[in-house]
């Protein structure tokens, strides 16, 4: 018989076959989920530091520990003296239950704590911490025990490090008792069919759910659910919303080149086909001349790498905030000629040196030129808040930036990038020169620079060569701001 977990059921919620193929037939699971990455890793790491964090609230509990007899020990200890508990485990029936905190009120009935390393309470479909306290709760109750309360404990988003971390300070705790018994009997419902379910013997393995579902939508097993589904299928279709995707699967549509001459389309989806049809990107000249005539000289191509952790690390910053570690700068003259400009922090600290060092470089000059500018902007009001003698510096910044992103959204279309504007898909395609590629790359992108520069700086067994790693991080966030330059170079020529 298949077992639930608390994560399992969850998986289910959002998707049953996704299940059933990792309960019923593992390797094929495996085969179609990309690999297990360090910054994985890291978000893991991280949730245990949290509740290490939130254990501290509780200094006397008594920790069972997580082995194979840890439901019979939690059963020994909780007919013990002890008043609260980390990590007792129950089981009923195929469902198994760890609970991070447990305390035992004064009329034998007992409070659940349930860990989480965000700083608000997820009731989205993918993560939703209502659903995990009332398995926790059905598992509990259905071994014999009377809960009466749960809480959530997790980040206070308004917390900012100031010298050593109080837990109390830290985190918040909220009560959801009331929450979790409003949705229970959809709950155990829910959780009867979810057995069920995993363990049937078969499932139609032709076609899952998500064949109407937005790109976005899809997991890793949707090829093994579709695999009959090309790259140039309509789910590539920049921007497409399920209705459409319903409406075209009706109609039999399912490759680009299916959909009918004259189907309603957007401008930028028609473009898409157009230019898959002629084979040939499809580009609006005089928008492209109007939007890059209106950027001032210099130019500063640039991009931040940020290192970001559920535990702040740095005063100044809160949960999950942004701490920027590098920058790379192409600045652009009039006549053509450029510049470099980099920094690399080399200690877990604000940047204020590399303020400083772009503000002599840039001073309050030129436009500022970043791709996806939401997360650049985002960044420098993070740093307007912890660092903010160089406000003005930040503010320019800000109110001078232009996205050249935008100009993939509307007005430079190929179908070679699939729908998507980012810069990954852009420049091979723009600029497929060899040494503009990130193939070879030791970094490959963000979530690993922020992986490497957090290892070098915080752990202590780090076993990688320090100075090759420095060179990896540069030429990665190098290559970031020179693809904007090269990008930019080669739309001035269509002009
Ligand atoms: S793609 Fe298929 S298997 Fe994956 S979540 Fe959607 S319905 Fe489930």
């Amino acid at each position: 018989m298949n077992h639930l977990t608390k994560t399992d059921f969850i998986q289910y919620l959002n998707c049953p076959e996704s299940l059933w193929l990792l309960k019923n037939k593992k390797e094929e699971y495996n085969k179609h989920k990309g690999e297990f990455s360090e910054f994985q890793q890291k978000i893991i790491d991280e949730g245990y530091q949290v509740e290490e964090y939130a254990e501290k609230l509780f200094p006397e509990a008594i920790n069972i520990p997580t082995a194979n007899t840890s439901v019979e020990e939690t059963k020994e200890k909780l007919s013990g003296i002890g008043v609260s508990f980390l990590q007792p485990s129950f089981s009923y029936s195929s469902c198994f239950a760890r609970i991070d905190i447990l305390e035992k009120l004064d009329d034998n009935t007992y409070h659940i704590y349930e860990v989480k390393s965000s700083t608000s309470i997820k009731t989205g479909k993918t993560q939703n911490h209502i659903i995990d306290a009332s398995f926790q709760k059905y598992v509990m109750e259905n071994a014999g025990y009377s809960v009466s309360k749960i809480s959530l404990i997790y980040l206070d988003k308004e917390y900012r490090k100031n010298g050593e971390i109080i837990a109390s300070d830290l985190l918040k705790v909220e009560e959801i008792t009331d929450r979790v018994n409003e949705i229970y009997s959809e709950t155990r419902n829910n959780i009867k069919q979810a057995i069920s379910f995993i363990n049937l013997e078969s499932i139609d393995e032709n076609i899952c759910s998500c064949y109407t579902n937005t790109q976005s939508n899809h997991c890793d097993s949707f090829s093994y659910f579709n695999d009959k589904i090309t790259d140039s299928s309509i789910y590539k279709l920049a921007s497409i919303r399920r209705n459409k995707i319903e409406d075209l699967i009706s109609m039999d549509c399912i490759s680009l080149l299916d959909i009918p001459v004259g189907y309603k389309l957007s401008s930028r989806q028609a473009s898409q086909i157009e230019s898959l049809r002629i084979n040939q990107p499809i580009y609006n000249k005089g928008n492209i001349k109007k939007t890059l005539s209106s950027l001032q000289f210099p130019l500063h191509f640039f991009d931040y790498e940020t290192y970001a952790s559920a535990i702040p690390k740095v005063d100044g910053i809160g949960p999950h905030k942004h701490l920027v570690f590098q920058v790379s700068m192409h600045t652009m003259y009039e006549d053509g000629s450029i510049e470099h400009f980099e920094w690399l922090g080399k200690k877990m600290e604000l940047p204020t040196e590399m303020l400083e060092k772009m503000q002599d470089k840039t001073g309050y000059n030129g436009t500022f030129i970043s791709w996806n500018s939401p997360f650049e902007n985002l960044c420098n009001k993070q740093m307007i808040e912890s660092i903010p003698n160089h406000a003005d510096y930040l503010n320019y910044i800000n109110s001078n930036m232009f996205d050249l992103m935008i100009i993939f959204k509307e007005d430079y279309i190929d179908y070679r990038f699939q729908g998507s504007s980012s810069i990954k898909k852009v420049l091979p395609i723009l600029c497929p020169e060899p040494e503009l590629s990130y193939k070879n790359l030791a970094i490959q992108d963000g979530s690993m620079a922020m992986d490497n520069w957090g290892k070098m700086m915080l752990d202590t067994n780090f076993n990688k060569d320090i100075n090759k790693t420095r060179k990896d991080l540069l030429k990665y966030c190098r290559l970031d701001s020179l693809a904007m330059v090269e990008i930019y170079k080669k739309l001035k020529l269509i002009e």
